[in-house]
Parts: structure tokens; sequence; C-alpha cells
């Protein structure tokens, strides 16, 4: 057996060197668990980044996995391939959506919807190119979402940014009106919750509002669902959670395909402005994880569980405001379904996560002084207190 020193050996040869990981080395999941190459069991609160919606090896996923592999993997989208409709068909039959394109990434679907917004604003427009996006946000790392992502963090390095972006700030509606320019704006691109930005949860209005706007000027209303959809907040879409809100245009990823590589854009029938040879992609719609896909939103559906997110995630932040008054230095705790997070008077989000660690718990430093949490939608009361009683530990040696 190869140890986790010699794995770790591996990755420092050979491996770009992009991220600062964490000790574990990772082998095995199970439901919210997952086990590393020593034996050690985690709890695992990060979900492979708020994907694993239904938990790791959910049986019904594996099962459409193994299923699926036997029959046939990939063809091009020049021929009818069988997982990627019944897929479609879940997403539009519970959505407001009609039209649904499947790629493999979250940043691929902002770039898909980003070129329908282009599209309509050649077509409808004279020619209006330019997206309005928010502070904070995040919408992927490609080099034309690097420039709609409004984080300092991800585009200074690679300047000069792709042009027709521009980031005003989160729930403020005023600033997406005075950034509108008639004949210049064609779209504005925005996600329900922030995930990334530390989960900023907007005023109930807010979306209403610039869908509104939106319909006035005759721009389209976009939201990136990559984090918040498929029932993370507590609905299938996150968009569900605000009252009169229908996207035009929605982008998906995450836990779309419950750990297979999956994305997608989609429309509304009117927008739906793609025409044969404006758009493509080599694996997107494959037949391997849109199968994944498939399965992981029946069960979704069928076993409502994001309803369970709602009130799961309603017990988890009720014990995490327990402990807020128990420790001073939790100055808010804040969340939808189960995307919650804390944030602290002091900046000490590395050292809590290292400790969590310790204890067998993994969890997410967003900021330096936030903590987010974003477990498997069926994550269990019991699992919960377990991860309560490890975070009371960890706040009280933190105190001082
Ligand atoms: C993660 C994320 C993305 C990017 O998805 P990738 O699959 O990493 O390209 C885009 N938007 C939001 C809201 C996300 O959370």
């Amino acid at each position: 057996m190869t140890s986790s020193a010699e794995y770790k050996a591996l990755e420092s040869k050979y491996y770009m060197q992009v991220v600062n990981r964490m000790p574990p080395v990772l082998i095995r999941g199970e439901g919210t668990r997952v086990f590393d190459n020593d034996g050690i069991s985690y709890l695992d609160f990060t979900a492979g980044w708020a994907v694993l919606n239904i938990g790791h090896n959910h049986p019904a996923v594996t099962e459409a996995i193994r299923d699926q592999a036997g029959k046939i993997l990939q063809m091009s989208n020049l021929f009818y391939t069988t997982p990627q409709l019944p897929l479609a068909k879940i997403i539009v039959d519970n959505s407001h959506v009609d039209r649904v394109f499947f790629c493999n990434s979250g940043a691929e679907a902002n770039e898909g919807a980003c070129k329908v917004a282009r599209k309509w604003g050649k077509l409808k427009l004279d020619g209006a190119y330019e997206i309005i996006t928010t502070l904070d946000s995040f919408h992927g790392r490609t080099q034309a979402m690097m420039a709609a992502t409004g984080q300092p963090h991800y585009q200074d390095n690679w300047k000069p940014l792709m042009p027709g972006f521009v980031n005003v700030p989160y729930n403020d509606v005023q600033a997406i009106k005075n950034a509108y320019v008639k004949g210049k704006t064609c779209a504005v691109l925005i996600e329900p919750v922030q995930g990334e930005g530390g989960v900023n949860i907007p005023s109930d209005k807010y979306l209403k509002e610039i869908m509104d706007f939106c319909h006035q000027e005759n721009i389209l209303f976009m939201l990136d669902e990559v984090q918040t959809g498929m029932g993370r907040i507590g609905t299938l879409f996150g968009y569900q959670q605000f009252s009169g809100v229908e996207p035009d245009v929605m982008t998906l990823a995450k836990a779309l395909g419950s750990g297979a590589p999956l994305g997608a854009f989609t429309t509304k029938e009117f927008c739906s402005v793609l025409e044969p040879g404006d758009h493509g992609s080599t694996f997107g719609g494959n037949a391997l994880t849109t199968a994944a896909g498939a399965a992981a939103a029946k069960v979704l559906v069928e076993e409502n569980i994001p309803s369970l997110a709602n009130e799961t995630g309603a017990y988890f932040q009720g014990k995490l405001k327990a402990l807020s008054e128990k420790h001073g230095f939790i100055s808010e705790v804040r969340g939808m379904g189960l995307l919650i997070a804390i944030e602290m008077s002091k900046e000490i989000s590395g050292t809590i996560v290292s400790a969590a660690l310790q204890k067998g718990l993994l969890i997410n430093a967003v900021r330096p002084n936030m903590i987010r949490f974003m477990p498997p939608l069926n994550v269990s009361k019991g699992e919960i207190d377990e991860a309560v009683e490890i975070l009371d530990q960890i706040f009280t040696e933190s105190d001082n």
C-alpha cells in the first residue's frame, strides 16, 4: 500500500502547486463521512464543495454510473443519446425554464449563459454586449468569468480582463440601475445567495426588483445557481425561495452531477436564441455524467430532499446561534437551507478549520473571519449534533 507520505511526495513533485491542501489523503466516502488513507474518518461538511447534495456514494448514483458504464459512455451530440433527456425533463418540469444545454462545469455554464446574453443583445438591443455582475460574486475561472467575478483576487494577475463585464455592489438594486446603459447592457448575472463571497443573503425584494428592471429594459435576468441549485438552499432551485422571481436564464453545475462533472445553462423559450452551430461541447451532455445527474435529480425530487435541507438547516442554524450566544466572538450566523456561515470578530478561520480537522470535521474558511458549512442535504440531526459538539470545544479554546 502506498503511504500517505508517499502520496504527498508525489503531489509535491508532479502536481501544479495551485492550492494549499489539507493534510488527509481521502480515499473513500459514504453519506456524510469520508475516510483517509490511514483509516481515519471525518464528517464532511464541505460535501465535495457543495457537490454531494445526497451524500458520498449514494447507491442510486453509483448504480446509475455502473449501469451506464456497461452501455455507452460517450457519443457526439450530433446523435441522440438518452440519459441527458430525462435529466433535462426533470429540470424543466420543476422550474420556470424551458430549455437545457449540458456542459461540464459551472464556469462553462456561465460562459454559455453569457453567449445567450450577447446574442440577445445582438438580435434585440442594437448590439448591446455588457453584462452587469456583482462584487464578491463567484462565477468561475475562465478568462471571461474572471471578469464577471467581482473579486480583485481572481482578477489582478490576469489583466487586461475580458471586456464586457461591470461589477457593482451586491444587494443594491440602484447600483444595477446606475450601471445600466441603454444599447450597451444586455443582461444581469447574479447569484441568488452569494456562496464563495461568504454566504451573503440579499433582501427579500432584491431579486424581484432586478427582474422587474431587466424586463422593463428588455435585458436578460440571469441567475447563477451553480451553488444554490439542486436543493442546497432549501428549494430545488434557489430562486424558488424568493417570491415572484423567475430567471430568464439559469445556470447549474456543482451538485447537478452528484460528483460527475456536469453543468448546464438553461433558458426560457423567449430567449432561447442559440441556433445550430452557435454552441457545442464534445463532452457536454455525456452519457455517463448525465446518467449520474438524472439519478441524483430523481432522488432529490422524489424524496423531497430540498425541504429536508430547509428543516435540517433551521435546526443547524438554531444550534449555531446557541453557540454564538455562548462564544462572544461569533458575531453572526446566517444561511439558507444548508448553505450556512458564521462570521467572527477575529480572523481565526484558518485555526478553526485546522482544529476541526484534528477532531474529524471538515469545514471551509470562506473568509479569514468566516466559516462556511455545506454538508450533504441528507445529513442527519445526529451528525449535526456531532459537528456542533466539536465546534463548541474548538470555540471554547478560542474564547480568549
Ligand atoms: C463553484 C461556482 C462556479 C464555478 O464552477 P466550476 O465548476 O468550478 O467552474 C460558478 N458559480 C458559482 C456560484 C459557484 O459557486
